[in-house]
C-alpha cells in the first residue's frame, strides 16, 4: 500500500448524498485496483448538519477539514432552511470552510466532452476539443474589500459603496497556482483585469508580468476582461489558463461553464494557501427538485474527485482514468436525464455510477495488458 491519502466527504443535502455515494464507489474502486491507501472520513455539512446540530458545520467536521488532504463536497442547501438566520445558513456551512481552509484559489475546467458537443449554446465546430481552465481568486477584491456599505447622503440620497482591493501578495501567490497549472497543460497564460480603467487592474497586469519572469516555458498574454468575456463565445478554443480576479472570475468562469452544455458535467477545486487543504466540489448546487429520485447526474461530483487525485494526491493517472471512463460511456450512448439527447438512452443516477465503473474496469484491464 501507499502513503496514506485522507479525504473527508461532505455530501450535504439535496441531490448530495446521492451523487456522493456514487462517488465513495469510485474510491474504493481506486481502492481495491490501484493500491491507493484511502482513509475516507464522512460528516453532514449545510441543512443536514443544521437539522443535526443547530449549525451548517460542526467544530468537529472544521476540524476533521483542516486535518484531511482534500475535503469532497457534494452540495449544500434547500426551502426547508430559508427561514433560518443567515448565519446558520447552510451556505454558510460552505462559507466556513472557504474562509478557515483559506481557500483563495479557485480552478473552473470547461471542458467539452466530444459526445455532448451537441449540447453546447455554441456551434460545434467552435467547441469541439474545448479545453479551458479559469483560475479565479477567491478570497480578495471587490467582495471583501473595505470600505464597504450603504450610506444615506445629506440630501437624502443613499449611496453603496464596495471596493476592489488587490496587494501584490494576493496577485503573486494566484498567479503561480495559473502560471504552475500552465506549465502542466498547453503552456499559455490570459490574465484577464480592467487596467484601462482600474488601478488595481494596472497593478494586477504588472504584478503577473513580475512572475511570469518565474516561468520561461509558459506564455503570458493580457485581455481586458470584456474582451475576454467577447472571446470565450467568439472562440473560446484559444485560451488555456484564464487567471483573474474575484470579481472577474465570478463572470467569466459561468460563461465558459455554458459553452459545455450542462451544470451536471462541471467540477471545481479550490486550493489553499500550503498545507492548508484543498476543497473539491461540483459547481451545481443540490437540485431539491430532483432530490431523492435517483435522477440526478454524478459525473460532475466524480470529475472533481479526479481533480482532487490530479491535484491533491498527485495521481494524475487515476485522474486521466476517470476521465477516459466518463468520456467512453458518454460515446456508448449513456445519458442522465439532465443531459439527454435524441436516440441515447436515459439512466438513472446509480446506472450512470455502475457504467463509470464498468468503464474502469476495462481501462484498468487494458492498461494492465500493455504493461505485461
Ligand atoms: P442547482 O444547481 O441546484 O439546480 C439548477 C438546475 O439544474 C435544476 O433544475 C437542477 O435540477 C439541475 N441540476 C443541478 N445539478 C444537477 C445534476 N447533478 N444532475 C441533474 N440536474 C442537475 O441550482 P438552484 O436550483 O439555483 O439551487 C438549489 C439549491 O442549491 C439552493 O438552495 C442553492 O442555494 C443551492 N446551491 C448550492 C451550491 C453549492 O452547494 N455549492 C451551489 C449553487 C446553489
Amino acid at each position: 500500500m501507499g502513503k496514506k491519502l485522507s479525504l473527508l466527504v461532505l455530501p450535504g443535502d439535496g441531490i448530495g448524498p446521492e451523487i456522493m455515494r456514487q462517488a465513495r464507489r469510485v474510491v474504493d474502486w481506486l481502492v481495491r485496483h490501484r493500491g491507493l491507501n484511502f482513509n475516507v472520513h464522512e460528516e453532514l455539512v449545510g441543512g443536514a448538519a443544521y437539522d443535526a446540530y443547530g449549525k451548517p458545520l460542526s467544530d468537529e467536521a472544521l476540524d476533521l477539514a483542516k486535518s484531511v488532504d482534500a475535503v469532497l463536497l457534494g452540495a449544500v442547501g434547500g426551502a426547508k432552511w430559508d427561514g433560518v438566520d443567515y448565519d446558520k445558513r447552510p451556505e454558510a456551512g460552505l462559507l466556513t470552510l472557504r474562509k478557515e481552509l483559506e481557500l483563495f484559489a479557485n480552478l473552473r475546467p470547461a471542458i467539452c466532452f466530444e459526445p455532448l458537443v451537441a449540447a453546447s449554446s455554441l456551434k460545434p465546430e467552435l467547441v469541439s476539443g474545448l479545453d479551458i481552465m479559469i483560475v479565479r481568486e477567491l478570497t480578495g477584491g471587490v467582495y471583501f474589500g473595505e470600505p464597504r456599505g450603504i450610506e444615506t447622503l445629506p440630501n437624502g440620497e443613499r449611496r453603496g459603496v464596495n471596493t476592489q482591493v488587490y496587494t501584490t501578495s494576493e496577485i503573486h501567490r494566484i498567479a503561480h497556482v495559473a502560471f504552475d497549472l500552465a506549465g502542466k497543460r498547453n503552456g499559455r497564460v490570459t490574465s484577464s483585469e480592467k487596467a484601462n480603467v482600474m488601478e488595481s487592474g494596472l497593478l494586477w497586469r504588472e504584478e503577473v508580468t513580475k512572475v511570469a519572469a518565474d516561468y520561461p516555458k509558459v506564455t503570458l498574454d493580457h485581455m481586458l476582461a470584456d474582451s475576454c468575456a467577447m472571446q470565450l463565445v467568439r472562440a473560446p478554443k484559444q485560451f488555456d489558463v484564464i487567471v483573474t480576479d474575484n470579481l472577474f472570475g465570478d463572470l467569466l468562469s459561468d460563461v465558459a461553464a455554458m459553452l459545455t452544455g450542462s451544470l451536471g458535467m462541471l467540477p471545481s477545486a479550490a486550493l489553499g494557501v500550503k498545507g492548508s487543504g484543498a476543497l473539491y466540489e461540483p459547481v451545481h448546487g443540490s437540485a431539491p427538485d430532483i432530490a431523492g429520485k435517483d435522477m440526478a447526474n454524478p459525473i460532475a461530483t466524480i470529475l472533481s474527485l479526479a481533480m482532487a487525485l490530479r491535484y491533491t494526491y498527485d495521481s494524475a493517472a487515476e485522474a486521466q482514468l476517470i476521465e477516459d471512463a466518463v468520456q467512453n460511456v458518454l460515446k456508448g450512448g449513456l445519458r442522465t436525464a439532465d443531459i439527454m439527447q435524441p436516440d441515447k438512452a436515459m439512466v438513472s443516477t446509480s446506472v450512470m455510477g455502475d457504467s463509470i465503473l464498468r468503464a474502469m474496469d476495462k481501462l484498468h484491464a487494458e492498461d494492465k495488458e500493455h504493461t505485461v
